[in-house]
């Protein structure tokens, strides 16, 4: 998600009722499904590591993190320079399978070109993601471009991909950097380079759960209506009443996790700042029934 610091608003979030109450909806095979240990591990942002056996799924990984102004009065300079620090990424990033590009805003998209690079991970992404991914020297042959509706078997797990929207806030419903690149652009030199390049959603089938997982508090209703999933990863912000009709959209679901709630301005190593109050997300999840949980940064969640 970005918004300037007025950000983008509201969201997110999911519903609730054990799963055992609504085995009839077990269209998908949750609930039947052959459960496997999974650790999560979340790296602020939108930034998560997936894992389940030798299987390691990254959702957006961005780890550099950099001052831009974003959650001040003045918002953030569009000017600010991109940067990768390989140092951190190396830290704790080091296989993957798949990065699951949801939209390309710097804080979801700037470290994908080393990221990929180091782990020859798939990157499922837009034309327009692709396309700025090439000017920043990803190899091409990891990239494959999506636009929603794919049904993707990997070893190990299983990603299907939704059509999504960015969430939007303001009087005009906006959210900044719009845009997309039909062809490779000049290489991406300041954070307005990456425009949002067209959002999407994921889910992701792995060790026996379903995980949704969506990149901002806005989604397409029309994209997620009567699906099935165990876990839902939820960003505050967005239009009022948008986790509300999120989780009415969606079937019940056990878990929602909160995603992109810290100040990105700040370090990794350091304990996240939320950047919002959190209440209104973990209201629209605990009304449903459901578990909101939230981890801190470089915190692991076994399942
Ligand atoms: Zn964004």
């Amino acid at each position: 998600m970005l918004a300037g610091a007025a950000a983008a608003g509201a969201a997110g979030v999911v519903g609730a009722v054990a799963l055992e109450n609504h085995s009839e909806a077990a269209t998908t095979s949750t609930s039947q499904a052959t459960r496997e240990p999974l650790e999560l591990t979340w790296f602020g942002t939108h930034a998560w590591q997936i894992r389940c056996g030798k299987s390691v799924v990254l959702t957006d990984p961005w780890l550099t993190r950099f001052h831009t102004g974003t959650f001040t009065p003045e918002g953030a300079d569009p000017k600010t320079k991109l940067v990768i620090k390989p140092d951190v990424i190396d830290r704790h990033l080091s296989t993957a399978d798949a990065i699951l590009v949801h939209h390309g805003h710097y804080d979801h998209m700037a470290d994908v070109p080393y990221v990929a690079k180091k782990t020859r991970a798939t990157v499922l992404c837009t034309e327009t993601h692709a396309n700025m991914l090439r000017a920043m020297k990803t190899p091409n042959d990891l990239l494959s471009p999506v636009r929603g509706g794919e049904y993707l078997p990997f070893e190990g797990f299983t990603i299907e991909v939704f059509p999504s929207l960015h969430s939007c806030g303001g009087k005009r419903h906006t959210y900044a950097y719009p845009g997309y690149r039909y062809e490779v652009p000049p290489r991406p030199r300041v954070i307005e380079d990456l425009v949002e390049g067209g959002t999407l959603a994921f889910v992701i089938t792995i060790g026996g759960l379903r995980i949704l997982s969506l990149s901002t508090a806005n989604f397409d209703p029309n994209a997620l209506r009567g699906l099935q999933v165990d876990i839902v990863l939820a960003a505050p912000g967005g239009e009022p009443g948008i986790t509300d009709r999120l989780l009415q959209t969606i079937k019940p679901v056990r878990k929602v996790i909160a995603t992109h709630w810290d100040d990105f301005d700040k370090p990794l190593d350091d304990p996240g700042i939320p950047w919002t109050d959190l209440t209104p997300l973990r209201t629209s999840v605990e009304k449903t029934g459901a578990e909101f949980v939230v981890l801190d940064h470089l915190q692991q969640l076994n399942l």
